[in-house]
This record gives structure tokens, sequence and C-alpha cells, in this order.
């Protein structure tokens, strides 16, 4: 499962913004791997940069110096809709308005089809979701007006009815810095602050898809942006609207928490850290077993491990190494190779598991690919049982809004019985945190998730082709497959 990019958007006159971005953009890395970019805006000139690659690689030294300005926003890259190609790299720039406008997105639009034939492009030179907004934005007849002041937001205001799915965009000209979230709130954007701390008064802003980024660069975190929140921050200050005709609702995505999110960030008022460790102590109250160790999964299924063997009792150890140096990886085409991949990220502790009955935590379950691999590598290292827990429910439906879940047919859980899955993957037992226990798990009182990838209901239209195919899964023969490696 990949995530589906990160944002971030800085407004501090008198520095460097291209700097903070880039420290930014740094820590917003595990959202997307595929390219970055920055805009940045000197208050006359806007000048975009951006490469195929990991932040580091695309930006050095002499590039973020010929950056100049205050005002900046930037984007790191995964692509689910769009091919990953430079021109599909972000931020998308239109020559409107003075000296233009800059555009990042998070997530994924669902009725890019009407948008295209809206705005009169060709179906052939539509790139990606993002480019069609722009284009849409860029299309508005406050550009053609006389007073482009404020020409930016009001064209946002403009068209923002027409567009579906999921968004959190940064925006620019050459004056302000904009962000705003779609009516569901679906993907996260926050706002910080660069204060006076001796005078209590700020300095400059800066909008971020998590707050883990705000922290880097010295900001503290103010808010989370409401769902259907439209923020222009510039010499005035910053304002606040609400340009959606339809009511605001709070739909986040609830694999934010569980998987997407560092666990330094804060959303809805807590640290996901935490809530990723209560998550493990509930899925040990639901799908307890006797074992020798609990272990995780790295990185995002340890903090699950830790809670369940806090509450179970049973000693925490370290079963897997974690190849930190991999880099970009490939969603690759067959099951094959996608075993071989795991083998490459992860390989087992065999003194710390040899002869043990091991609960081995991990965070999700899409095909059942990385759970059999992880369970055939550690019994050749010697452990005597394995039972897989997993801290949240399965997927059995695709996402649309920018979540790389592959199609119904690839899902496990959505074409066999729960209780045949354990030994479709080979192991002893299998159990999943119930989306209850999840929700109970975040404590978010009063706010809403979408969970559309669980159940199948989600918070806005979708195209929907029915009911997963009921039909024996490719994993059976891949396991046969498997053991030949
Ligand atoms: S469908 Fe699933 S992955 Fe997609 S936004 Fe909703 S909860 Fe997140």
């Amino acid at each position: 499962m990949k995530e589906a990019c990160g944002v971030f958007g800085v407004y501090y006159p008198g520095n460097r913004a291209s700097y903070l971005t880039y420290d930014g953009l740094f820590t917003l890395q595990h959202r997307g791997q595929e390219s970055a970019g920055m805009a940045v805006s000197d208050g006359q000139t806007i000048t975009v940069f951006k490469e195929m690659g990991l932040v580091s690689n695309v930006f050095n030294e002499t590039i973020l110096t010929t950056l100049e300005g205050f005002l900046s926003i930037g984007h790191t890259r995964y692509s689910t809709t769009g091919s990953s190609t430079w021109a599909n790299a972000q931020p998308a720039y239109r020559p409107m308005g003075h000296a233009g406008f800059a555009l990042a997105h998070n997530g994924n639009l669902t009725n890019v089809d009407r948008l295209v034939e809206k705005v009169g492009m060709m179906p052939g030179m539509v790139t990606s979701d993002s480019d069609v907004l722009a284009e849409l934005i860029s299309k508005s007849s406050f550009f053609s007006g006389k007073d482009q002041t404020h020409a930016l937001e009001k064209a946002v205001g403009e068209v923002i009815n027409d567009v579906e799915g999921a968004y959190s965009l940064v925006l620019m000209d050459a004056y302000r810095l904009m962000g705003i979230r779609d009516p569901n709130g679906l993907r996260p954007l926050c706002l910080g602050v660069f204060k006076d701390e001796s005078t209590d008064s700020e300095l400059g802003w800066v909008l971020s898809s998590e707050s883990a980024a705000l922290n880097v660069i010295g900001a503290k975190f103010v808010r989370e942006i409401e769902p259907g929140e439209l923020i222009v921050i510039d010499e005035t200050g910053i304002k606040s609207y609400f340009p959606f005709i339809v009511e605001p609702k709070e739909k986040l995505c609830i694999f934010e928490f569980v998987y997407f999110s560092r666990p330094d960030s804060i959303l809805y008022n807590r640290e996901v850290h935490g809530t990723r460790r209560r998550m493990g102590e509930l899925l040990a109250i639901e799908h307890g077993v006797d074992a020798d160790m609990v272990m995780g999964v790295p990185d995002s299924g340890i903090p699950a491990a830790e809670g369940y063997s806090k509450h179970s009792g049973i000693p925490y150890g370290q079963g897997l190494v974690k190849n930190r140096y991999i880099g970009r990886t490939f969603i690759y085409p067959t099951q094959e190779q996608r075993y071989k991949n795991v083998r490459r990220k992860l390989t087992p502790l065999k003194e710390n598991i040899v002869g043990k009955r091991l609960i081995v935590v991990d965070d999700s379950f899409v095909r059942g690919t990385t759970s059999s691999a992880l369970i055939k590598m550690l019994r050749e290292a010697g452990a005597k049982e394995v039972h897989m827990r997993f801290s949240s429910p399965p997927f059995k439906w695709p996402c649309f809004y920018g979540i790389d879940i592959p199609t119904k047919d690839e899902l496990l859980a959505a074409n066999v019985e729960i209780d045949e899955i354990a030994s479709i993957i080979g192991a002893d037992s299998v159990g999943f945190l119930s989306l209850k226990s999840l929700m109970e798990a975040i404590n978010a009182q009063g706010k809403e998730f979408c969970n559309g990838c669980l159940t199948g209901s989600y918070p806005s239209p979708v195209p929907t082709d029915a009911k997963p195919a009921i039909k024996m899964p490719a994993t059976i023969s891949d396991a046969k497959l498997f053991e030949k490696l």
C-alpha cells in the first residue's frame, strides 16, 4: 500500500522559504518517493523546480540557493492517477494572473472525466488529475478581469464545487499562500506558525500534510485545516473561508492513523503513535493466543506489537531487521517479484526466534504477499509457530481517494472466507482488529472517518462495479510458487 503525496507550503517574509520547504518535504518523504518539487516566489516571479527521485536527490545546496523568495510550496509524489513521469511531477504551474500560480495536490479526484470535458482538454492530453485541476482553475473568469489581486482565491472558490473526490491542496501566486481541504477532509492538512517568542507576534505561516514536518523547521502546530476550509495567507494575515455548497463532513482516511502518517504527527488532537499502541492492546484482547514472543513488522507494525505485548504480558522482542538503505521500491508486476522484494527488505534475527512461538504484528492486510513471505522466512529461521495479527480489518474494497490499493480481485480477504486466510498464507492462526476496536483505539470523540476500503461504504459517489469477485485467488498457486523460491 502506498500513500499518494505530501504537500507543504511556507509564507515567511525575510526568510528563504526554499530551505524550509526542503526540510518539510524531507520529513514528508514517506508519503511519496517518485518525484519532488517546489515553487518559490520572491514577490515578483515564481520559479518552479521539480525532478524525479527522492527529495535529497532532487535538491542540493546550489539549487536551493537559486530558489530565492519568502513564499514556497512543495510536493512529494507517489502516483495513483497518471504515470510516474517528469511531466506529472508537481507543483503544477499555470501562467495566469500577475506571475502565474502553482498548485500541489494530495489525493485523488473521482470525477476527472467530467472535469476534462468541462475544461475542454483533449482526453489524450490529460496526464494527471492534478493537471486537470490546475487547468480548471486557470480557466476561471477571474483571471481575465482587470483587478487580478485576489484572482487565485476567487478562482479556487469559483471552480472547487465542481470537483469531487479527495484533495488537500496548497497553492500560491506571487504574493500569497493558500490551502484547501475537500469537504470530507479525506486527506490531512495542518497549519503551523513561526512566532516571535518575546512579543508573541506571528512572523510566518506553514501548511503541511503532517504536523511532524512543522517541528523539524521550528514552527509551532496551530490546528488542522477544517474539511471544506480555504485558508489564504498574505501580508494582511490569515483568512479562512468555507466556499463549498455542500455541508462539510469529517471523513479523514482511517489509514492515516493505522499506517500512512508518521507516528510523531498529530491528527484529531492526538499523537498517532499512542493510537497505534492502543490498537495493539485491543488486538491482544480480541485475538489473544499463547506464545513466547511478540514482534512487530518494521516499522509501522512495531507500536501495535508493543501494545499487544503490554496487554498480554508476552515479552516483546525484535525478530526482523529492515534494510534502511533500500531506497525506492517498485510495485512489482508479479507475485514472484513481490516475494523477492520482501526478502530484500526484511531479514530474520535467527537467535531471537529459533524454537519460539511467535506473534507477528503487522498494520494491514492486502494481498497476503508480505505475510506469506514473512511466515516462510520465520519458519526457515527456526520459529516453532507463527501467529499473524493485524492492527486493522482486512482490505475488501478498492480506494478511490488516492491510496494505491489493488483491485478487488487481488485483495485476498475479498475473495475467501477469513478463516481460510491462515492456511493460505501458511500461518498457525490469523487475527484482525475489528473496526469497532480500531475506532476505540483512535478514540476521536465526535469525529468520523472514511473506511470505504474496509466496508464498501464511501463518503462520496465513486465508480461502483458491484461486489468483490467470488473466485479463488491467484494466491494459492502463488503460495506454491513461493515454496520454490
Ligand atoms: S477508502 Fe480506505 S484508504 Fe481510501 S481514503 Fe477511505 S479509508 Fe483511506
